[in-house]
């Protein structure tokens, strides 16, 4: 499609970044659709539409306004592609996401937090179909690293083994395409395709199949089949596989057959050492003094580390200087909106504590205590759990070895409560409002 103003936007652009920042970050992305006041944009795979969105949205817009006098609106969704011939699938027009090349194990900086996570998804490569990986599960919060294994897997699988039909698909898309099969009367195509064409199934997000009954029964039979042909199943979910509601126990107790793993928050060695990665694959030097200060102050997840990266990459390059540590803390100030505030454990409790003038120490005791000091502990598990990254376990961990359900329960009953009691919403919203 031949829109105006496209090359001069993409000069302006270029001359506003160096040709390798430009050339990672737009190189094949293209016009799609444009109105009076949004364009949207198509993404190729080798292009990170996070950082587009996180970093260069702003810049991009900017250089456009500059060259068209128009103020738009952009938007980036990924390339539509053709499938290729392995993945043909006749049932349904959904495009096939690629597996991002970028994706590999090599790329992957490992850490205390995530060890067993790699060690097991390398295992599965070596070990295809083995029952004691099949399937493979892993789960962690937002942005740290699931789908950067899951197609890792699949990346070191199609070296080794370049016969084999891989299937990455986030399951959001394979519920797509388990409805259109069913429209369109394809369903058999759709089966077929599933239980006996693919080899590998890389099965991304499976929180979204949460309450979707049909497509968890064609899953299952699915699943019944590939398994017994010794077929590698993969899944990735946002929760450990019970917590996910609206998940059929029969799926879940298949879920649980093979081995499941998760990927903590990384400790501050593993950012320093994942900052030190991605800016040496960047060319951005970067002092001891400015990795050690990102890595303090950004401790939510990955994606977040690799926006600061960009952005300071955009910033030195614009600017021409080197990064200096008011440039980072700048950057990492202006995060405010996207990362969630910082919630250390032993903030959240004193504030609740000062709030309903108890001792933080009763809050934080093995001994349940008084009403007061148990409802306390439940808002505290809550809030903490809005306001972090950490899973339900890490969580029963910081209150004296607290298990897991216990902090689900204490979750729960907060938001009834929340739900149904005003005064005691107030007070959260007072407390929540502290904590921001
Ligand atoms: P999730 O699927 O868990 O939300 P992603 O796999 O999309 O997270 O990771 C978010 C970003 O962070 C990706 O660009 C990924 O490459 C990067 N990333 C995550 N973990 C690591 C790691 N341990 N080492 C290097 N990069 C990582
Ligand atoms: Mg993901």
């Amino acid at each position: 499609m031949s829109t105006p103003y496209w090359q001069e936007w993409q000069q302006n652009l270029r001359s506003k970044l160096s040709d390798a920042v430009f050339n990672e970050n737009f190189s094949g992305v293209k016009p799609l659709m444009v109105s009076a006041n949004r364009m949207v944009l198509s993404v190729p795979p080798h292009v990170k539409i996070d950082i587009l969105q996180q970093v260069y949205k702003g810049l991009a817009e900017f250089a456009w306004a500059e060259v068209s006098g128009q103020k738009i609106n952009f938007e980036f969704t990924e390339e539509t592609q053709t499938p290729s011939k392995e993945v043909s699938t006749p049932f349904t027009q959904i495009p096939r996401i690629k597996l991002n090349p970028e994706y590999t194990f090599e790329n992957f900086v490992s850490g205390s937090n995530s060890d067993f996570a790699i060690h097991s998804a390398q295992g599965v490569t070596e070990e295809l179909g083995n029952p004691r990986y099949n399937p493979l599960l892993i789960y962690s919060g937002s942005g740290l690293g699931k789908t950067h294994l899951l197609q890792s897997i699949g990346n070191r699988i199609r070296r080794i083994h370049p016969e084999k039909v891989i299937c990455y698909i986030p399951a959001d898309d394979f519920t797509r395409e388990y409805t259109q099969a069913l429209q369109h009367k394809r369903i058999e195509d759709f089966n077929n395709y599933y239980r006996n064409q693919v080899d590998i199934l890389l099965l991304d997000d499976i929180h979204n199949l949460s309450g979707r009954e049909g497509t968890q029964t064609a899953l299952f039979h699915i699943f019944n089949t590939m398994h017994q042909a010794k077929k590698q199943i993969v899944l990735t979910s946002d929760t450990e596989p019970r917590l996910i509601e609206g998940l059929h126990d029969r799926l879940l107790s298949r879920f649980s057959w093979g081995l499941v793993v998760d990927i903590q928050p990384p400790e501050i060695e593993t950012r320093e050492a994942i900052l030190r990665h991605k800016a040496e694959r960047e060319h951005l030097e970067l002092s001891e003094e400015v990795i050690d200060f990102i890595a303090k102050a950004v401790d939510t997840d990955i994606r977040t580390l690799e926006g600061v990266i960009h952005k300071l990459l955009l910033r030195a390059t614009y600017k021409s200087e080197d990064v200096s540590i008011d440039m980072a803390r700048g950057i990492v100030q202006n995060l405010g909106t996207i990362l969630r505030p910082k919630a250390k454990t032993e903030d959240v409790v004193q504030v609740i504590a000062n709030y309903y003038n108890l001792n933080p120490d009763h809050i934080l005791s093995p001994q349940r205590g008084t009403k007061e000091i148990s409802t306390a502990r439940q808002v505290a598990m809550t809030l903490l759990r809005e306001f972090s990254n950490l899973s339900h376990k890490s969580i029963g961990n910081r209150f004296a070895g607290r298990d897991h359900a216990t902090v689900i329960y204490a979750i729960k009953k907060v938001n009834d409560m929340y739900e149904k009691d005003l005064q005691f919403r107030r007070e959260m919203d007072s407390i929540k409002n502290q904590l921001k």
